[in-house]
C-alpha cells in the first residue's frame, strides 16, 4: 500500500508538472525542478550530516551553528540568491538607512516619499512580468498580490487571498490607486480560452481561471472571426477591464471610488516589443449589470 500511495502521489505530481508547464511554459517549470532535487539527493551522498538534516528535520539554521551543511553546498542557487540579497544591502539598504528604518516601523504606502506610494497592483504571477521591475516600484511604495492571470474575482464569489489583500490596502492602509497589471502572452488566459466550459475539472489552475469567464464570453461574441492567439491578445485586455469591473462589487471599494478617495486603473505590459498601455476606470460611465460595460478615461500608450 506505501508502495501504491507514493506511486500515485509521484504520478500526481508529474501530471501536476505537466499541466503547470503547459500553462506557464516549459521553461519556467521542468528544467528546474528535477536537478535541483537531485543535487540535494547528491549532496545527501556526498554529507551523511546532510540526511540526518532531513531525517531529524533540524532547521538549517540549527545546522549551520555546526557550520554544515552550508546552505552553498545544497544548491548554487542560494549562493546567487545570497550575493544579490547582499548587493540590495549594501546599495539599497545602506545607502538608503534611514528610509528602510523607517520601513521596518510601518508599511505606509500612501507615505511612500519616493512616489508618493498610494499604490496597490494586481498582477500575474508570470516570472517575467514583476511591477516592481517593470514599474520600479520601491519597498515601500506597493502593496501587490499576484495571482494566475491577475484576475480579480467579483465580491460574491467568496473570500481569496486576491480580496483579503484588496480588504487591506483599501481599508486599513488606505491606498488611492488600485492598479490591474495584464500582460501578452499569458498562460492563464490561454488556459481561460482553451477551457470546455461544461468540464468539470479538479485543476486548481483551470477552476481559478474561469473567474474570467465574462471575459471569455465576451471576447468569443466579438473576436470569434480570429486565431486563438488573436483572441488571447483580446481576452488579455477584456479580462483587466472586467476585475476593474469586478473591483466595484466591493461595497468598502464601490464607495471610496464614489467619493473620490479610490481611483481604478488598467495596465497592459506587452513584453514582446515592450510597451505599456495605462487607462483609468470612468466611474459614471460603467455600469455593474451582467456583461456591463467598462467606461474608461485617461488612456496612455508609453513605448
Ligand atoms: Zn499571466
Amino acid at each position: 500500500m506505501a508502495f501504491q500511495s507514493s506511486s500515485l502521489s509521484r504520478s500526481s505530481s508529474v501530471d501536476l508538472r505537466q499541466t503547470s508547464a503547459k500553462i506557464f511554459g516549459s521553461q519556467m517549470i521542468s528544467p528546474d525542478i528535477e536537478p535541483t532535487h537531485l543535487r540535494f539527493l547528491g549532496s545527501i551522498k556526498r554529507n551523511p550530516k546532510a540526511l540526518r538534516l532531513k531525517a531529524t528535520m533540524e532547521s538549517p539554521a540549527q545546522e549551520s551553528k555546526d557550520n554544515e551543511p552550508k546552505v552553498e553546498e545544497v544548491s548554487d542557487h542560494f549562493r546567487k540568491m545570497r550575493h544579490r540579497f547582499l548587493g540590495f544591502k549594501k546599495d539599497k539598504y545602506l545607502s538608503n538607512l534611514e528610509h528602510y528604518q523607517r520601513l521596518s516601523e510601518v508599511q505606509t504606502p500612501k507615505k511612500s516619499d519616493i512616489l508618493q506610494g498610494q499604490f496597490m497592483v494586481i498582477a500575474c504571477a508570470d516570472s517575467r512580468v514583476c511591477p516592481s521591475s517593470v514599474l520600479g516600484f520601491q519597498p515601500g511604495e506597493a502593496f501587490v498580490i499576484r495571482n494566475v492571470a491577475n484576475l480579480v474575482p467579483p465580491h460574491d464569489n467568496g473570500p481569496t487571498e486576491t480580496n483579503a489583500a484588496l480588504e487591506f490596502a483599501v481599508n486599513t492602509l488606505e491606498v488611492e490607486n488600485l492598479l490591474v497589471v495584464g500582460h501578452s502572452c499569458c498562460g492563464g488566459i490561454k488556459a481561460l480560452m482553451s477551457l470546455d466550459d461544461d468540464v468539470i475539472t479538479s485543476s486548481f489552475i483551470k477552476s481559478w481561471v474561469f473567474v474570467g469567464k465574462p471575459a471569455k464570453l465576451k471576447t468569443k461574441a466579438s473576436a470569434s472571426n480570429l486565431d486563438l492567439d488573436q483572441q488571447c491578445r483580446h481576452c488579455e485586455k477584456e479580462s483587466i477591464n472586467r476585475s476593474l469591473l469586478n473591483l466595484l462589487t466591493y461595497p468598502w471599494i464601490e464607495e471610496r471610488v464614489k467619493n473620490r478617495m479610490l481611483s481604478i486603473h488598467g495596465g497592459y505590459y506587452d513584453f514582446i516589443d515592450c510597451t505599456f498601455e495605462k487607462w483609468t476606470l470612468d466611474y459614471k460611465g460603467s455600469t455593474l449589470v451582467p456583461n456591463g460595460g467598462c467606461s474608461i478615461k485617461n488612456r496612455e500608450f508609453w513605448s
